[in-house]
């Protein structure tokens, strides 16, 4: 069957930067299962899966502004160092901020004196994605996930997942929240503290 709005989808995939440096692959994995339409993916993937069938694979660069969006020099701040009192802050650290956006995932660029420099944009802002896929299985939602908006395991519901981030390892998807630090997916955490530094996404709930 092909893939359309709510199809439950199985992929693999790699995707990697301009440079050709592989940022994250099912490869020696399980696959990646996801809820097409549900905004897991990121969205320039996401729509060329449209119509694709089982045993599809194609390649597909994906345009930041279709990905983790344009690097914007405006989400790089100083802030006064005694925000960070008491904690130990070195540069290229990640933590999750409170932000007006709600959490976002942001890099410290800089420590000095008086000021830290971060960076609230997404690792992979700016970049352009360069995907290979290849669609491993399709099937329709159960009423179940698409009221979740999530996949579910095969012989079970949500049930106990319920407490685990969904979206582990994430990167093809787009998550509930902005702290992953992945590629593929932007995942669909739904614990806060659960940072990702994945990237092809590994949608639905955890085994
Ligand atoms: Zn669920």
């Amino acid at each position: 069957m092909k893939i359309t709005h709510l199809s439950v989808v199985t992929l693999d995939y790699t995707v990697s930067d301009d440079a050709g440096e592989v940022l994250d692959t099912t490869e020696g994995r399980e696959p990646l299962v996801y809820l097409q339409g549900s905004g897991f993916l990121v969205p320039g993937l996401e729509s060329a899966l449209y119509d694709r069938e089982e045993g599809d694979s194609f390649e597909l660069t994906v345009p930041a502004m279709d990905a983790y969006g344009e690097y914007e020099e405006s989400l790089v701040q100083d802030v006064p160092g005694e925000l960070f009192d008491g904690m130990e802050v070195a540069e290229g650290d990640t933590f999750v901020a409170d932000t007006d956006d709600g959490h976002r995932p942001v890099t410290i660029v800089e420590v000095s004196e008086d000021f830290v420099k971060v960076d609230a944009n997404h690792p992979l802002a700016g970049m352009d994605l360069h995907f290979k896929v290849t669609v491993q299985g399709v099937r329709a939602a159960t009423a179940e996930e698409i009221a979740h908006g999530h996949v579910h395991g095969d012989d079970e519901g949500c049930g106990h997942h319920h407490h685990h981030a969904h979206g582990e390892g994430c990167c093809g998807g787009h998550g509930h929240d902005d702290d992953h630090e992945c590629c593929g997916g932007k995942g669909h955490a739904h614990d806060d503290d659960d940072a990702h530094e994945c990237c092809g996404g590994h949608g639905g709930c955890k085994h």
